[in-house]
This record gives structure tokens, C-alpha cells and sequence, in this order.
């Protein structure tokens, strides 16, 4: 590694633990960092030239003056959102990550490398407050990854890096996969909870479990962790597990408390989180109402997310009754991810068909199964050039599941996913599995 990145990220560490143990420090470096993020922005992008400049003396209450915003509106106007840095920039010092979350609407985002540090000085905290001693081999179950590839030269000397990713239904993942994460020697798994949990079927299915042992820490995020799951997998790994809070287009937002299992941290050095009503009204008084979380990400300046609106629903309270000083979070509502049950029972990661979707780029797509071997996907297009790739992905699938997975392709307009709530899940695979 450059010793010029090593240093930025170990700049980062220190920021980044002193943050976590000092409320004052911690207070400190969000308002820094938010004066930094408005003053970038209101020079290089568009759609915040126009910001009442007179205020920067205060930037919280700059940030007041922006008006809260969802993921469709950015994608009206993606290029206001966009620094005006953008084509001049060194591709090395950005990124890009695409996602579709709860709501099924795919969406790229642009990150500076800044973002990415954090991210490692996020885990880098975790591991240390678990109190990972050895060094840490972390197998992540990353998503459109086929087989196992060690990634470990390209990271940095802190850590182990395998990736996987689960591509298919479960009775056809690859033996020698398996043999290959057992030699990596794995302490520590992250991943969508209820990948992690598929992995452990997988291993079992195959009797291979005697053979993955010393798992330390499980640490789970991008979807609602149940207790349900969390349990399961506690249980079977004999392992830790810490449930992070976040999201693609911002990061990390909050990490759940060691002690008490349904309060969360709020990475305050690196979010701020605010609070909105039902009529997009702010909740001032924050303890013990309801609302939907809007965040600012506070480290990425390419295409800062500004008050925005996350989707996800809940509480939060000025302390956590661990004792730790500072805001934390309550989730109340997210995504929960059953995988999809075939007709012999074999079980397809839900998260194969989501990735599709994302890449054929439909404007929303909606899974929903209420029976075993039965799907249906509901798909809302812009173009009808996307039918072709819809039809041809639906080939694929049946090439992949055989007769083992009825598929029901329905076309519709967005309207008519909209729930009861007036929100849209884009996963309903409600079959319970064992
Ligand atoms: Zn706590």
C-alpha cells in the first residue's frame, strides 16, 4: 500500500476512536466536518449554489435551510447533485455503488475515497471494541461474486479478506467453495444477516460444519437483522453478532449497542440524523417519537446527501441505557429478507433475483412469495427496450431453477405497489422456513 493512504487511513482510526469514547471531541469533529461538507457544496454543487451564504457562521443552521429529499427526486435531477469536480477528479480518489435498498428503485451514487476510509475505520472500531484480538480473517458475503477469491494482498495489513457470494439456490453452491473458505480460515463473517444464515445452511447441507469453527464475530448490515435471525445465527456459528445501520449512498450511520439489542449508536462524527413526521415536519422533541430517519453523510463531498430521506422508520433517544453518552437510534420498520422457497425446498438467496433486477435497471421491481415454488415478480419499466432483458432474465432464471420455481412476471405501474402504508416493500417473501 502507499505509505501516503496508509497514513490518511491511520489519520482517520485515531479521528475516528477518540470520536467514539469523547461526546465533546466527537461533537466537535460533526461540526467541522459539516462546516467543511456546506462550504464544498455551496461552490461546487449545483443544486446548493443558491444557499443563503450569511449563515455559514452557523452550519446547522445552514443545513435547516435545505429542504428534505428522496431518492426519486435526486434521480429527477441527478446532475445537480453531482460536484462540478466530477470529470476532473482522479479516479482513484472515487467510487461508485449501486443499490436499489427497501424500496426496489436502483440508484447509483458517487463517493470520494474519504468515504471508504471511514467505512474502514468503522469496522476497525467494531473489531476492536469486540475485542478481536488475533489478526482478523474476515470472509464477507458480498453479492455478484462467483466462487471464492482472497483478496487479501489488495487490503490493507490490519486485516484478511475473503469474499463469496451465494449466486444461486442453495443445493447448487460449489463443494470446493466450501473447502476453500474452510482453508481461509475465517474469524469473523460479514454480510446481510440472512446471508450469513443461508452460508451456515449450506455448510450443513453439505456436513461440512465440524470443519468451519473459530468464528469470533458475525457482523451484519444492509437489511433489518430479526431477532429471529440473529438468534439462529448466534446459536449456530457460537459467535458474537453486531448489526450495522447504514445505507450505500451514505455508509455507515449507526452500530448496534454491545449490551442492549435493539438500541444502535449513531456514528455522530460522521452523520447527522434528524427526525421528520408523517407530513415531512421536523420532531423537535425527539425521545420517544416515531418518525422517519433524514441523515446527512458528513464524509462525501463528490455528491453530498443532504437531509435526506432514508425510508427507514423509528426512534431517537438522547442516550443509550448502556450508559454511552450520545444519540442513539431505534429501527422500527426495515427490510426483512426471506429467501425464496422452491417446490422441493431447496431455498434461492432472494438477494440473486434483486441484483438482476438492479442491473437490467428497471425504474422498481417487487418480489413476492406466498407459496413454496411460486414467485411473483412485479416490475415497473420506463422503456420497453427493458422487456427484452426482462424476458431474457426470466429465461436465465428458469434455465438456473428448472421446473422447480413457477415464475409470474407482471408488468405495472408504480401505483400499484404502493402499500397501505403508502410506501413500497420490494420484498414480500413471506414463506417461513425451518
Ligand atoms: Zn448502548
Amino acid at each position: 500500500m502507499i505509505p501516503l493512504v496508509e497514513e490518511r487511513l491511520n489519520k482517520k482510526i485515531k479521528i475516528k476512536n477518540k470520536s467514539r469514547s469523547d461526546f465533546s471531541f466527537r461533537m466537535k469533529v460533526q461540526e467541522e466536518r459539516l462546516q467543511e461538507l456546506l462550504s464544498y457544496a455551496t461552490q461546487k454543487v449545483p443544486k446548493f449554489l443558491n444557499l443563503e451564504k450569511e449563515n455559514s457562521v452557523n452550519p446547522r443552521i445552514l443545513l435547516n435551510e435545505i429542504s428534505t429529499v428522496d431518492k426519486e427526486q435526486i434521480i429527477d435531477s441527478y446532475e445537480d447533485y453531482v460536484s462540478d469536480d466530477i470529470n476532473n477528479i482522479n479516479e482513484n480518489d472515487c467510487y461508485v455503488t449501486n443499490t436499489s435498498g427497501s424500496t426496489g428503485t436502483p440508484f447509483s451514487s458517487i463517493h470520494n475515497i474519504e468515504s471508504y476510509y471511514e467505512g474502514l475505520a468503522n469496522l476497525m472500531f467494531i473489531l476492536d471494541e469486540y475485542n478481536i484480538t488475533e489478526h482478523p480473517r474476515i470472509l464477507r458475503i458480498a453479492g455478484r461474486i462467483n466462487g471464492f477469491s482472497d483478496k487479501t494482498e489488495e487490503t490493507l495489513p490490519f486485516f484478511s479478506l475473503g469474499l463469496i457470494g451465494i449466486n444461486g439456490s442453495l443445493g447448487k453452491f460449489e463443494t470446493s467453495v466450501l473447502n476453500q473458505i474452510i482453508d481461509f480460515k475465517p474469524n469473523i463473517i460479514s454480510g446481510h444477516g440472512s446471508e450469513i444464515l443461508l452460508l451456515y445452511k449450506i455448510f450443513e447441507k453439505n456436513q461440512l460444519l465440524h470443519k468451519l469453527k473459530g468464528i469470533k464475530l458475525l457482523i451484519c448490515g444492509g437489511e433489518s437483522l430479526t431477532s429471529q435471525t440473529r438468534n439462529y445465527i448466534k446459536n449456530a456459528y457460537k459467535s458474537k453478532v453486531v448489526d450495522t445501520y447504514g445505507m450505500q449512498e451514505i455508509g455507515d450511520i449507526a452500530v448496534q449497542c454491545s449490551s442492549i439489542e435493539d438500541h444502535y449508536h449513531i456514528y455522530e462524527e460522521s452523520v447527522i440524523i434528524e427526525l421528520i413526521d408523517e407530513d415531512g415536519n421536523l420532531i423537535n422533541e425527539k425521545n420517544n417519537q416515531s418518525g422517519e430517519f433524514v441523515v446527512t453523510g458528513l464524509i462525501n463531498k463528490y455528491m453530498p446527501f443532504m437531509r435526506y430521506k432514508t425510508g427507514d422508520t423509528g426512534l431517537i433517544s438522547s442516550k443509550c441505557p448502556c450508559g454511552y453518552k450520545g444519540e442513539t437510534i431505534k429501527l422500527l420498520e426495515g427490510r426483512k429478507m426471506n429467501p425464496v422457497v422452491l417446490k422441493d425446498g431447496d431455498l434461492l438467496n432472494t438477494y440473486v433475483l434483486k441484483r438482476d433486477l438492479e442491473d437490467i435497471n428497471v425504474v422498481c421491481f417487487q418480489l413476492k412469495q406466498s407459496i413454496p415454488g411460486e414467485i411473483d415478480i412485479n416490475i415497473v419499466i420506463n422503456e420497453e427496450k427493458n422487456k427484452v432483458d426482462i424476458f431474457k432474465y426470466r429465461e436465465k432464471l428458469n434455465l438456473e431453477l428448472g421446473c422447480k420455481l413457477d415464475i409470474r412476471l407482471n408488468f405495472c405501474n408504480i401505483e400499484d405497489l404502493i402499500g397501505s402504508n403508502g410506501k413500497i416493500k420490494s420484498f414480500l417473501c413471506n414463506v417461513e422456513t425451518s
